[in-house]
């Protein structure tokens, strides 16, 4: 399986990071050794000192497909969940001014931890999904889905157009604002409506 992520698809967070409104959708990847299951701990690594979270609907692909068209690639996800898009915030801010590739910020070790998945049928309306993350209690990212510049049905036909998405595949769907830096001792939680759905300790 394989990890893809959108980045800048929420107006407000791109502002906050002083970054351009993409044309089109900015995608990057994640290794499989990114991902903490059943709300494992993530190691504060010691090559960055500026690690941040960014909460993010995680969609599941249920089987294969490319050049999926946008009509029919509600199809393709059966499942959805939430997961943490960790960045190494130092390491890529150093990489956007070379123009250098974000692999090492965003997909180290622990740099993906997701819930557990429920189906999408439990939702009435997916364009309209609120989602937040808290810090040590506090709620730190507020989202709803219909905030997302790309949806989740584009965000699958655009990058099927490039890359054959298989069934497993996951899909990180980009965060709103209010992204920031952990220290060690703090938990993350993540949600989605009132659901608890992900916890993260930062040791
Ligand atoms: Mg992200």
């Amino acid at each position: 399986m394989k990890i893809l992520a959108i980045g800048r698809n929420y107006v407000a967070h791109i502002k906050e990071l002083n970054n351009e409104i993409p044309t089109d959708p900015v995608i990057f990847t994640k290794p499989e050794t990114a991902l903490l299951r059943n709300n494992a701990a993530f190691y504060y690594p010691e090559f960055s000192s500026d690690i941040h979270y960014e909460v993010e609907i995680v969609l599941k692909m249920c089987k294969q497909g490319k050049n999926i068209s946008e009509k029919f690639a509600h199809k393709y996800f059966e499942e959805i969940g939430i997961g943490i898009d960790f960045t190494a915030r130092d390491i890529q801010g150093k990489a956007k001014k070379k123009g250098l590739p974000w692999a090492i910020a965003k997909g180290f070790d622990g740099s993906a931890p997701i819930s557990h998945f429920v189906p999408k049928t439990g939702f009435s309306d997916l364009s309209n999904i609120n989602f937040s993350l808290s810090l040590d209690g506090k709620i730190k990212q507020k989202g709803n889905t219909k905030l997302m510049i790309y949806s989740f049905n584009y965000i699958i036909a655009y990058i099927s157009r490039f890359i054959t998405l298989n069934k497993g595949d996951l899909i990180f769907t980009g965060t709103p604002e209010g992204v920031g830096p952990v220290q060690i001792g703090n938990i993350l939680e993540a949600y989605i409506e009132n659901k608890k759905m992900l916890q993260v300790e930062i040791k």
